[in-house]
C-alpha cells in the first residue's frame, strides 16, 4: 500500500487567488525515501507541514495508509510520523537524554523506563551515549542534529518528515550525515520524506525525487531518470549543470542547433518542432579545431576541478560548458564534440 496519496492538493492564500501548492498529486510508497527538491520559496516547507497539518491545505486531500489527514485522524496520523527541521528545535533546558524522552512519555506511548532504555539505543545508535546528561548548548551542530534525528525517531514512526535537516551543516559533516541517514533509513525500513534545494543532495539520498517549482511538480522519478531525461529546462538547469539551447526537432533522431544537424536519441516531437536542447557539460568533449568540426568557438575560461577541466566556449553567441581531461587554454580556438 502507498504511505501516502494525495490528491489535487492545494494551498491558497489571499483568499484563493494566491497559491503555495497548486494541484499536487502523488503517491509515497511504503519504506521509500523520497526528496522534494525545488527552490527556496516553491512550497516545499509547505508541503511537508501539510502531510502532519501543521498547515491546513485549502483543497484536495491527503491520506496516509488509506486513512484521511483531518481534524479528526490527526492524532493517529501524528503518532506515527516523527519530524526533524533545519534548526535542531531542541529543547535547552533538557538534557539530551530528556529531550529523547518527553514525547514518548508524554504521549503514554511508553512507561518511563521503557523510554530510558529507547533513549538509551537510539543515543548508542547515533554514536553520542557519553552525552545523555548534557544540555543541547554544549553540543556541536552535528551533535545536535544526531540528537534531534534520534529524538524524531523515538517514538517508532511509520514516517519520518525531514525539512532541509542538514541545512546548516559544512559540506564534509553534511555527507557525513547523508550516510548516516541512509544507513538509519535501511535498518529501520521507515518512509522517509526529505525536503531540500541541495540537488547533490537529492541525488545522493534518495529513490524518489520530486522537482518542484512555484508549487507545482515539474517531475518525479528515480536520481537517473531526473539527471538523465530531464522532463523540461527547469528540471535540467536544477539538476546538475547544463547547456540549454534553442533547436529545431528536424525530424525523430535529428536535432538542428547552432546552424547544425546533430543525430540524436529522441523521437515524437513531430517535424521541424521547436524544442530545447539539454546537453550535459560532461557529454561534451574538447579537440582542436578541424575542417570535419561543427561547432567551433574561443575558450572564454579553463578552471581545474581536480578530476576535469571546466571550459566555457563561446561559439557564436552561445557559451557552451565543456568538461573534460584535456585542458585548452582560455583564448584558444576549440571545437566541443558530442563524440
Ligand atoms: P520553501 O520551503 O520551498 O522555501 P515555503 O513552503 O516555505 O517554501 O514557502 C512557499 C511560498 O509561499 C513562499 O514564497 C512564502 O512566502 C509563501 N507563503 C506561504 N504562506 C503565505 C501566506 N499566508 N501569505 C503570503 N505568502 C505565503
Ligand atoms: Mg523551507
Amino acid at each position: 500500500m502507498a504511505a501516502i496519496t494525495i490528491k489535487n492538493m492545494d494551498v491558497t492564500y489571499n483568499k484563493g487567488k494566491s497559491y503555495v501548492i497548486k494541484d499536487m498529486n502523488l503517491e509515497i510508497k511504503d519504506g521509500e525515501f523520497c526528496v522534494f527538491l525545488g527552490p527556496s520559496g516553491c512550497g516545499k516547507s509547505t508541503f511537508l507541514r501539510c502531510l502532519n497539518r501543521l498547515e491546513i491545505p485549502t483543497g484536495g486531500s491527503i491520506k496516509f495508509e488509506g486513512i484521511e489527514v483531518d481534524d479528526a485522524h490527526i492524532d493517529a496520523v501524528r503518532q506515527k510520523m516523527g519530524m526533524v527541521f533545519q534548526h535542531f528545535n531542541l529543547f535547552p533546558h533538557l538534557t539530551v537524554k530528556q529531550n529523547l524522552c518527553l514525547a514518548p512519555e508524554l504521549l503514554k506511548l511508553k512507561s518511563k523506563e521503557e523510554a530510558s532504555k529507547r533513549a538509551e539505543e537510539l543515543l548508542a545508535r547515533v554514536g553520542l551515549s557519553d552525552k545523555a546528561n548534557v544540555f543541547p548548548k554544549s553540543l556541536s551542530g552535528g551533535q545536535q542534529q544526531r540528537i534531534a534525528i534520534a529524538r524524531a525517531i523515538v517514538n517508532e514512526p511509520e514516517v519520518l518528515l525531514l525539512d532541509e535537516p542538514l541545512g546548516a551543516l559544512d559540506l564534509k559533516l553534511r555527507q557525513d550525515m547523508q550516510q548516516e541517514l541512509i544507513k538509519i533509513k535501511n535498518e529501520l525500513g521507515i518512509t522517509f520524506i526529505f525536503v531540500t534545494h541541495d540537488q547533490e543532495e537529492a541525488l545522493t539520498l534518495s529513490d524518489t525525487i520530486v522537482v518542484m517549482s512555484e508549487g507545482k511538480i515539474q517531475q518525479i522519478g528515480t536520481p537517473t531518470d531526473i539527471y538523465n531525461e530531464p522532463i523540461n529546462s527547469f528540471v535540467a538547469d536544477f539538476i546538475g549543470e547544463s547547456n540549454i539551447l534553442n533547436g529545431t526537432m528536424v525530424r525523430d533522431c535529428l536535432v538542428r542547433f547552432c546552424g547544425q544537424e546533430f543525430e540524436c536519441v529522441d523521437k515524437g516531437f513531430g517535424e521541424n518542432a521547436p524544442v530545447d536542447v539539454v546537453i550535459r557539460p560532461e557529454d561534451l568533449y574538447i579537440f582542436p579545431v578541424s575542417d570535419a568540426a561543427q561547432l567551433r568557438g574561443i575558450v572564454q575560461s579553463c578552471i581545474f576541478k581536480g578530476v576535469h577541466y571546466e571550459m566555457a566556449v563561446a561559439v557564436g553567441d552561445y557559451e557552451f560548458l565543456v568538461q573534460d581531461y584535456h585542458a585548452f587554454e582560455a583564448g584558444s580556438e576549440a571545437s566541443p564534440c558530442l563524440y
